[in-house]
């Protein structure tokens, strides 16, 4: 560790910054000073804002999605496709989709994929709540918008087998999805592609 420049609630910013993803202990100093400098622009609006989303943020108990409502906005529209459920590892994959405009159905987030290795098993994710929702009736189409990881693919058999007693289609995404690709790190037209053309699982 090298000499403190500034005083603790500073170098507490600058921790916290830190940890940030894509932000090293530089790229934090640097954020840092910008807020400090721009302290009326920025480091307010900044702090307000964190502090209502804090306050508000909750998780959807339908989808598993981060809104400021419950049920989220997705769940809430009703011309989104009821009768199309995208299953999503994550809200990155989930707001990835949304960007990419690739689907007008519904979505349900995991909150993570099967990992025996880390102890990851299916009580861990958000499948139960799934389940429920497949066998609730209205849904005809299930569409595994997992990472096409060992860990996104042992998810999307584990899901499979799970729902083969409720007699629903099951697809995935096509293989415009580089093995090993992570749903977050691809393009738009990539995204829309491989969900246009998803294929029977
Ligand atoms: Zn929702």
């Amino acid at each position: 560790m090298g000499q403190s420049v500034a005083g603790p609630e500073i170098e507490r910013l600058i921790q916290l910054l830190a940890r940030l993803p894509g932000l090293g202990p530089r790229s934090a100093r640097r954020a840092a000073l910008h807020l400090i400098r721009k302290r009326e622009q920025l480091l307010g609006p900044l702090a307000e804002a964190m502090r209502v989303a804090e306050e508000r943020v909750r998780t959807c108990t339908t989808c598993g999605n981060v809104d400021t409502s419950d049920p989220c906005t997705i769940c809430a529209d009703a011309r989104r496709d009821a009768s199309t459920l995208v299953v999503v590892e994550s809200v990155g994959d989930l707001w990835a989709l949304e960007r990419a405009d690739a689907t007008r159905g519904r979505y349900h987030v995991l909150g993570g994929a099967l990992s025996p290795l880390d102890g990851v098993g299916p009580e861990e994710l958000n499948l139960r709540t799934l389940v429920d929702r497949v066998a609730g009736g209205g849904i005809r189409e299930v569409v595994l918008a997992v990472n096409a990881t060992v860990d996104g693919q042992t998810t999307a058999h584990y899901i499979t087998e799970s729902l083969a007693p409720h007699g629903v289609k099951i697809t995935r995404l096509a293989h415009g999805v580089p093995v090993g690709g992570e749903l977050d790190f691809l393009d738009d037209g990539t995204l829309t592609a491989a969900m246009r053309q998803r294929t029977a699982f």
